[in-house]
């Protein structure tokens, strides 16, 4: 079995499921008493966010010189552990020889093989507003709807002064139910991306009646099929 090499704390919320399915899929994978081989290069999510709002050359630098840190150490493949951050991507991808599996082709692969053509996509502003999200989708042929501006305040709100936190409250999943709703009475959607891999810990499948895609689990997944392929 490869080694699996995580960008992680972005945050801790999030990375502790990322160990959880890496080691869970490969279980299933593998049986017996297997389990992940995982190298982690966990973030201060402080210094990300002070980078992300002050210099993004210096996170995408930072993003890159822990990659490289994790493939000089014997990772074989690396993932970051966040949606937003793959505005970076290129620039990862750019310094280390190992593939960086980008989380939006595990959810475009995913989408493709259930059928879906117009997806609602919820995660931070960034990911909502940027293009590097929505582009590779496209390269799947995959329409993405995000909300308007009034409703991405709430989502990324909830993502930035909460899900971050390790808060999960019922009034902010209502709130995300109800924009949900609105959307799908607006747009023809049949599909929904959990785009922030915190947001899985607040909405679950069976709180909406469309398919859900969870960002987290599919690049996790993603990751254990490159390692555990016998
Ligand atoms: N984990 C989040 C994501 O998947 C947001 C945190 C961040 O990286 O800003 O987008």
């Amino acid at each position: 079995m490869k080694t699996i090499g995580l960008l992680g704390g972005m945050t801790w919320h999030s990375t502790i499921e990322y160990y959880r399915l890496f080691n869970e899929f490969v279980y299933q994978k593998l049986g017996g008493q297997n389990s992940a081989k995982v190298l982690l290069y966990s973030f201060n999510f402080d210094d990300l966010r002070r980078w992300q709002t002050t210099d993004t050359t210096v996170l995408a630098e930072q993003l890159a010189k822990a990659a490289l840190k994790l493939e000089k150490t014997g990772a074989d493949v690396i993932l970051i552990g966040a949606n937003t951050m793959h505005e970076y991507h290129p620039q990862v991808q750019n310094t280390v020889s190992v593939p960086v599996l980008h989380i939006a082709d595990a959810v475009g692969k995913r989408i493709v093989a259930n059928n879906i053509k117009k997806v609602l996509l919820l995660g931070t502003k960034y990911t909502m507003q940027g293009d590097f999200y929505k582009n590779k989708l496209a390269e799947y042929g995959i329409e993405t709807i995000v909300p308007d501006l009034g409703e991405q305040k709430i989502i990324n709100d909830v993502i930035y002064n909460e899900l971050t936190f390790g808060e999960i409250k019922n009034s902010s999943r209502d709130a995300y139910l109800k924009i949900i709703e609105s959307i799908k009475q607006r747009e023809n959607i049949s599909g929904l991306i959990l785009g922030c891999t915190e947001i899985p810990l607040l909405i679950k499948p069976k709180h909406v009646d469309i398919k859900v895609f969870d960002t987290t689990k599919l690049h996790a997944q993603a990751a254990v099929e490159y390692v555990a392929d016998k």
